[in-house]
């Protein structure tokens, strides 16, 4: 997925924890297989094979995993009012970022295609609640040919999700798995009350956290958490500048162009797969419309940061707002 996964597992003695080594391994081994499912940067992947079909219309039976993930998309995509929207992928072809050939489209492409992108138009046949009740497979059927899906919104999300499912497998109850804007942790007694979460300044290039200093010089803020997911979506992650102007990845599903609301939206959720699907609707929708979603959502925390006359601003959920310390 074009991204540095690490995983993290805190212990006492190492020596004494011989099985540590073995689930990291299969961590990153069920991170892997995901990868060649959902990965956009693959011709081999699954998500490219519904594509093929999603380009002459049609239905395509899919894998559980890829039917969780288009399910996330869908609820993500109904409440957000289309602002995530995971048919998008024919305008993000369009505009080509993390290839060679990133460039502005010409307006009239962005609205031949923008008819395409229409979540209501890609419908998921055999609910997995009914799956106990036969073999059937889930299946994916596109109502207009030509579209298309990219999972980059959400996929990150739901790979760290099996990766921290596979280290509780093995036994590991102290962790925290990081996917570029993406992690998810778990903390037993002995580093409880000691996790911190730094949220990155969006316009001050942040390497590494060995870069913090005592007073969190180059982060924006940061806030503490034990256990949950935390997702931060960003127009410094992807984009080019042209004639002065930044074009970047989160494309405002209304428009076809990269969404002007927000400069990052960061989300505390249960799960990996939520967190990284809100951030994403988050960005799109603002920070007024965004905010005020995240706080209808139980168990759903949020922070935007913004462009106002000029300067950085942030709005935040009221619990995360108590918990924030911004630098
Ligand atoms: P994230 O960093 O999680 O916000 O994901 C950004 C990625 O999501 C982009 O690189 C695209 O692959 C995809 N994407 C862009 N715009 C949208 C959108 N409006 N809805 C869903 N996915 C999108
Ligand atoms: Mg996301």
């Amino acid at each position: 997925m074009d991204t540095l996964v690490s995983i993290n597992v805190y212990t006492k003695d190492l020596a004494a924890d011989p099985g540590i080594r073995r689930a990291i391994a299969a961590a990153f081994a069920e991170m892997a297989r995901l990868d060649s499912l959902m990965s956009s940067f693959r011709e081999d992947s699954e998500v490219a094979a519904i594509n093929r079909c999603g380009a002459t219309g049609g239905e395509i039976e899919v894998s559980a995993d890829i039917d969780t993930v288009l399910r996330m998309a869908q609820w993500a995509a109904e409440i957000s009012a289309g602002a995530f929207d995971v048919t998008v992928a024919p305008i993000l072809r369009l505009w080509g970022f993390g290839t060679d050939s990133a460039g502005v489209p010409a307006p009239e492409k962005i609205a031949a295609c923008l008819p395409l992108v229409k979540f209501h138009d890609m419908a998921l046949a055999n609910a997995a609640t009914n799956r106990t009740f036969g073999n059937e497979k889930s299946r994916v059927r596109f109502r207009q040919p030509g579209m298309a899906i990219d999972l980059g919104g959400v996929a990150k999300g739901y790979v760290v999700d099996r990766g921290l499912d596979a280290l509780v497998q093995a036994g590991i109850r102290d962790a925290m798995i990081t996917a570029g804007g993406d992690l998810r942790t778990i903390a037993s007694p002995m580093t409880s009350g000691q996790r911190y979460i730094w949220i990155r300044h969006p316009r001050v290039d942040t390497v590494s956290n060995t870069t913090i200093g005592a007073e969190g010089k180059n982060f924006f803020g940061r806030f503490r958490l034990d256990a949950g997911a935390v997702s931060t979506s960003g127009d410094y992650e992807r984009f080019f500048i042209k004639d002065g102007k930044r074009y970047h990845h989160i494309i405002d599903p209304s428009s076809g162009y990269p969404a002007t609301e927000a400069v990052s939206a960061t989300v505390v959720a249960k799960t990996s797969v939520q967190a990284d699907a809100l951030s994403t609707a988050l960005f799109v929708l603002g920070p007024e419309r965004g905010i005020a979603l995240a706080d209808s959502l139980p168990e759903v925390e949020a922070m935007i940061i913004y462009h106002e006359r000029e300067k950085l601003q942030w709005r935040a959920t009221k619990a995360l707002q108590e918990k924030l310390k911004i630098f």
